[in-house]
């Protein structure tokens, strides 16, 4: 490990080699958190037809003010049989379609109405209260970009604009394996010297979140062949992360294993706290990641690298990290030589985020960290940072 690479040109070297997943058509009530292959188009135009704003008259603006015939009541969805003809005026609910002849629609608020007979006392204006048919968007044009996850809205917007169907970047098939003799899943009993394995619930809850279809594998003992039989596992997916056993020790077996079973190492280390013994690498298109053991490096590893890896694989056009700008709540000292990424809580205030740096620094205290709802990018220097100090940060 004697180079390290610097955060950014490790997820270059990242992003560069995680290139979109084949597509596959997903009906649009599944879809929410989907990202989409190729553009949605409007199947209608939106509104399908010109249609009243308000509950009020359908009428002509030239025949303004005036007094007019009531000749016909329209119901959003029973549209009139007949066209407006000059001089007349039309009853129409919010949602109706506007008549044929009509160019205006007069609010219920500002006429009335006796014995069948609507008195408009203002002039109106032409196109008021009318909805143009396509005004939101025109059969055929674009309702959301290739590349975008979709929410609630673009949910809310495809459904409004006839799509019931949408090619997606298929889900990544993603396993997780944990390494080390010393794990227990949470359950089960402990012996002396073992501890609760908490970074495969921790990476499948992460990579799920995003998209990913996680298994879990192991955790397995520090033992050739146990790695061999999981690793081979795991390499059949899409992508594998391992956490665990990519230091410098005499148990560390998962980059030499790897490399046995044909995984190209593209890097291990990168120039960051905690998290420097990352290693990644490629076997086929399957992109392997070695995440350190340590609960904490394992946690701010995956947001920086895994995540992103992630959502490229879903052709998403922006994978991340999304750094935000924010204020240090207090003092803090950075670390000599690597950049760090500091857990901290995230506050409101009047000048923006305020980040408040959590005081456990070491990288085994993940209760300490699950209070974090940030990683505060904190660049290398021997000069304390004043409360105040501007930084980056990503969400957690
Ligand atoms: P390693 O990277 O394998 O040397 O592990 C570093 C430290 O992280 C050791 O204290 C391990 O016991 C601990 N560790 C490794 N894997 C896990 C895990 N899945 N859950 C919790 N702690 C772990
Ligand atoms: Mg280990």
């Amino acid at each position: 490990m004697s180079e390290l690479l610097s955060v950014d040109a490790a997820l270059r070297a990242v992003l560069g080699r995680a290139s979109p997943l084949e597509a596959e058509t997903v009906a649009l009530a599944t879809a929410a958190g989907r990202v989409l292959a190729v553009p949605a188009e409007a199947r209608v135009d939106l509104p399908p037809f010109a249609s009243s704003a308000v509950d009020g008259y359908a009428l002509r603006a030239d025949d303004t003010p005036g007094r007019l015939p009531v000749v016909a009541r329209i119901a959003a969805g029973r549209p009139a049989a007949r066209a407006l003809a000059a001089g007349e005026a039309m009853a129409i609910a919010t949602g109706g379609a506007v008549p044929e002849g009509a160019d205006a629609v007069v609010p219920i608020e500002r006429a009335s109405v006796t014995d069948g007979v609507v008195d408009v006392p203002d002039r109106a204006q032409a196109g008021a209260n009318v909805r143009p048919r396509g005004g939101d968007v025109a059969a055929g044009q674009r309702v959301v970009a290739a590349g975008v996850r979709l929410g609630a809205a673009q949910v809310g917007a495809l459904a409004a604009a006839g799509v019931a169907e949408v090619a997606c970047v298929r889900r990544p098939r993603v396993a997780v394996l944990t390494t080390g003799t010393e794990l227990r899943r949470p359950g089960e009993p402990l012996a002396p010297g073992e501890i609760y394995e908490s970074n495969g619930p921790m990476l499948a809850a992460l990579l799920a979140g995003a998209g990913a279809e996680v298994t879990l594998l192991g955790p397995v003992e520090d033992d050739a062949e146990a790695h061999r039989r999981a690793l081979a596992s795991g390499l059949e997916r899409d992508l594998l992360v391992t956490s665990g056993g990519v230091s410098v020790g005499p148990h560390d077996l998962v980059r030499r294993i790897e490399a046995e079973l044909g995984v190209e190492e593209v890097f291990w280390g990168v120039a960051v706290k905690p998290g420097k013994p990352l290693a990644f690498g490629l076997r086929g298109r399957t992109l392997v990641f070695g995440l350190p053991g340590n609960p904490v490096s394992s946690l701010v590893t995956a947001v920086l690298f895994v995540l992103p890896a992630v959502r490229a694989l879903q052709g998403e056009a922006r994978p991340g990290p999304l750094y935000e700008s924010g204020a240090l709540a207090r003092p803090l000292q950075p670390d000599r030589r690597r950049l760090e990424f500091v857990r901290a809580r995230l506050a409101a205030s009047d000048g923006g985020a305020a980040l408040d740096p959590l005081p456990a620094r070491d990288s085994h205290m993940i209760v300490r960290a699950a209070e974090a709802d940030a990683l505060v990018e904190i660049s290398p220097g021997d000069v304390e940072l004043e409360a105040g100090a501007r930084v980056r940060y990503v969400r957690l």
